[in-house]
């Protein structure tokens, strides 16, 4: 049975308004991607978020460490909004954000929400105040908050806590789930305690991140459970390359299948060779893999076996997927919706007919010993049988006139 739209069922959160866009509730699951650069490099940051964007993100953090970086935002946004950019910025802080935010309005009005860690906010007797002061801040400038925990930087108050149940308990709970359970609470009363302040609930969203899988599925149902805000998802410190992106995979299509999640982000430590936007196509091939949403049609081949001519097989799939890709910036303009179209292209009659009928357009290649006949499949029907030298050109003939049809 396919995974489809209907049957992806979200967990019902608050609708939250974060620049120009809106999550939680109804809205549809949002990628969120972060820079790599020294925010106090304006040009560099700038030039980074907009790869960012036209990669597909749909907000953008970046680091507020320092009062250069600090300086630098209401520049970048200015820079963004002159080529009509209008992404929303998060501004992630530890440690000094209640300074940062309090010395420069000008920053604080240039982002579209904040990013705040329970456990770097300030030790035992400075937590209230400067929890209170960048909750304060967030009032005064109308900005929702992300209220995120990390495991790896559990709060002093949490972790005395961890301690003091460890010494007095006589349970068996492991370290593992005393973790997870003070990582849970540190958001869970940190998100009562800003409503309580006088921030709207409608300007909270909350993450609690692990960097092991299981334990992050265990740590989102829980806070799910005991929570209406929206939560954004991602493993943390993922690591680098196709590990990070198998258990970032793993993670966020668990939890999105549980429906779980309003925005999600895939932490991948960047290789040399990769572009800062993988993190995002990965987000957004997670999304279309589970049907929740497409980027662009979706080229379904079968991997080619002895019953095929490969070379062929393999050319076609690939040049259909190529001009999918190269095409799909002008499609995204010119035929709305296309990007649900799916195209299939397959290697012989064992399953190429029937597959190509579950697309919306499918071309059955003949196999070995196969009449050399190519049919194709058009909504479910067949369509036309295609022969000869020129079965791409007129494959591609076809999937034009389709597309004409039903998306202009
Ligand atoms: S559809 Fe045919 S060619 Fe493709 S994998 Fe199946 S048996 Fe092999």
């Amino acid at each position: 049975m396919q995974y489809n739209k209907s049957m992806h069922t979200r967990k019902e959160t608050i609708s939250v308004k974060i620049g120009n866009i809106l999550i939680g509730s109804k809205h549809p699951i949002r990628i969120q991607s972060m820079t790599n650069t020294d925010t106090s490099d304006v040009e560099a940051t700038y030039k980074q978020i907009m790869e960012l964007y036209d990669a597909g993100s749909e907000m953008v953090r970046i680091t507020v460490n320092d009062e250069e970086s600090a300086k630098s935002v209401s520049k970048i946004k200015a820079m963004l909004l002159q080529k009509n950019c209008t992404v929303p910025l998060i501004g992630d802080f530890h440690f000094n954000g209640h300074i940062l935010l309090s010395k420069y309005p000008e920053t604080a009005s240039a982002l579209d929400k904040f990013r705040i860690n329970p456990g770097n906010i300030g030790g035992k007797d400075k937590f209230d105040t400067n929890f209170e002061k960048i909750i304060n801040l967030a009032i005064e400038h109308g900005k929702p908050i992300r209220i995120g925990a990390n495991w790896g930087s559990l709060s002093k108050q949490n972790i005395d806590k961890l301690i003091q149940h460890k010494e007095n308990e006589k349970d068996d709970i492991s370290y593992s789930n005393l973790m997870k359970k003070y990582l849970v609470d540190s958001v869970i009363s940190s998100a009562s305690k800003a409503i309580s302040l006088g921030l709207p609930e409608d300007k909270i969203i909350l993450s609690c991140k692990t960097s092991n899988v299981q334990d992050l599925i265990d740590v989102y149902e829980e806070v799910a459970k005991l929570s209406k805000h929206p939560l954004h998802l991602g493993l943390t410190e993922a690591g680098i390359g196709r590990d990070a992106i198998i258990s970032s995979v793993s993670a966020i299509s668990v939890l999105l299948n549980k429906g779980i999640g309003d925005t999600i982000r895939a932490s991948l430590t960047p290789e040399n060779i990769s572009s800062r936007t993988e993190e995002v196509k990965v987000c957004q091939q997670i999304l279309s893999s589970l049907g929740i949403r497409n980027y662009k049609p979706k080229v379904i081949s079968c991997p080619g076996c002895g019953r095929t001519s490969n070379t062929y097989f393999i050319e076609l799939s690939k040049n259909i997927k190529s001009l999918v890709q190269d095409n799909m910036p002008a499609w995204k303009r010119k035929y709305p919706g296309v990007e649900d179209l799916t195209v299939a292209v397959m290697g012989c009659i064992v399953n190429g007919p029937g597959e190509s009928r579950h697309a919306n357009i499918g071309i059955s290649l003949p196999g070995n010993n196969e009449d050399p006949s190519a049919p194709v499949y058009v909504d479910g029907k067949k369509f036309k049988t295609l022969r000869g030298d020129n079965i791409e050109l007129e494959f591609i003939d076809i999937l034009q006139s389709y597309i004409d049809k039903n998306y202009s």
